[in-house]
């Protein structure tokens, strides 16, 4: 117990010394919101960071949800995963918009596409799939579904910050994705998030609802939203985004080192590593499966009892919430593969932060039973 707390994550805060320029020039600016420079140059930085066309800050990620829906103008039925972030489900809530909840896929504890039609009515208008643990869905299938079937598709790429396939930045897919920026996310900015656009129009659109549908002095278009950035926020993402690959590299090589030392634990899965893809390591989850010597939850408690604060994520399933729990494909035999895995999972502490030390100390609490 003398051991120091490790919580499954912690923010990356760059040197305080280094903020002070930046606050330097807001308060010369005398710009604190409403798109000042900060707010676009971050907007400029992480086009170029990410390699997309048009991205549209917002003051965080769920606002960033609710506004892709609208400029989407999404309405009745929307396809989406029960193995999330509550905020997935509860944007479309916000709207007026009915979650039918489909199974994941049992590895890469996505939206599985050979689900889909299935739930698919006329009704329906499109779907939204998140890449869990910033591990891409299969893109492809979901494209494919929603032209038959003339669907929208947003992504909730929440995890997904940076994470690329073999044509670039997964962020490209669908007709919009939705980052998260809040403290515990890969790059952050304290809160904050984004949507990525295709063209400037849908980007001027998005404009105007983040800020209440006003077009110019005397015209307001939409019934929009206070979804802005401020300066502060923008210019501590700025500052981020000089240190994100140092970041992002000490994070991989904590990964690897559970991966090699946890891959052959009795009754521990781990899930597949990105392979050729451009990874953020955001999260280490692992499935504690029948044959280890303790339940999940028991587990849980061990690592607690010894200072390491790992986490159910995702547990409970957003179905199982009061608001959800009622709907007909929140039922526990529609969702199988959901249920099992919310039950087995747990995410081992990750941030560039932890230290060898902690991480054997972390591996050694899984390993020892
Ligand atoms: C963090 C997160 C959100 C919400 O983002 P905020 O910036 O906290 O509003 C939405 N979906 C997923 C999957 C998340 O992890």
């Amino acid at each position: 117990m003398s051991d120091k707390p490790v919580y499954v994550t912690q923010p990356y805060l760059p040197p305080l010394e280094e903020f002070i320029p930046y606050l330097q020039q807001i308060w010369d600016n005398k710009m604190l919101t409403n798109g000042g420079p900060m707010h676009q140059q971050l907007e400029q930085a992480l086009c170029d960071y990410l390699g997309v066309e048009h991205v549209a800050l917002f003051n965080n990620g769920t606002i960033a949800l609710l506004t892709a829906l609208q400029a989407l103008r999404v309405t009745g039925e929307v396809i989406t995963t029960p193995y999330s972030f509550v905020a997935t489900a509860h944007s479309l809530l916000w709207n007026g918009i009915k979650p039918i909840f489909v199974d994941i896929d049992p590895y890469t504890l996505n939206l599985d596409p050979a689900k889909i039609e299935a739930a698919i009515t006329p009704q329906t208008t499109a779907i939204m799939p998140v890449h869990c643990y910033g591990h891409s869905c299969d893109v492809e299938a979901i494209q494919r579904i929603a032209d038959n079937y003339n669907l929208r598709v947003i992504y909730d790429a929440a995890h997904a910050f940076g994470v690329k396939d073999a044509g670039g930045s997964i962020l490209r897919h669908g007709d919009l994705s939705v980052l998260s920026f809040h403290a515990t996310k890969v790059f952050n900015t304290f809160e904050g998030g984004a949507i990525i656009c295709p063209d400037a129009k849908t980007k001027q659109r998005i404009n105007h609802l983040k800020n209440f549908g006003i077009v110019d002095e005397v015209t307001v278009v939409a019934a929009g939203i206070n979804g802005k950035m401020s300066e502060i926020n923008a210019a501590f993402g700025l500052l981020q985004l000089q240190h994100i690959d140092l970041a992002m590299g000490r994070r991989r090589e904590i990964d690897r080192i559970y991966r090699e030392q946890l891959q052959h634990v009795k009754g521990i899965r781990l899930l597949q590593d990105s392979g050729e893809a451009v990874s953020n390591y955001s999260y280490f989850p692992i499935l504690v499966e029948a044959d280890y010597p303790l339940s999940r939850d028991e587990l849980y408690q061990k690592l607690k009892e010894n200072n390491i604060f790992a986490r159910r994520y995702f547990y409970p399933l957003i179905s199982d919430f009061s608001m959800y729990r009622g709907m007909s494909s929140a039922r526990r035999n529609n969702l199988p593969v959901a249920n099992d895995v919310a039950a087995k999972v747990l995410c081992l502490p990750i941030y560039p932060a932890l230290n060898n030390d902690e991480v054997s100390r972390i591996i050694d609490g899984v390993k020892e039973h």
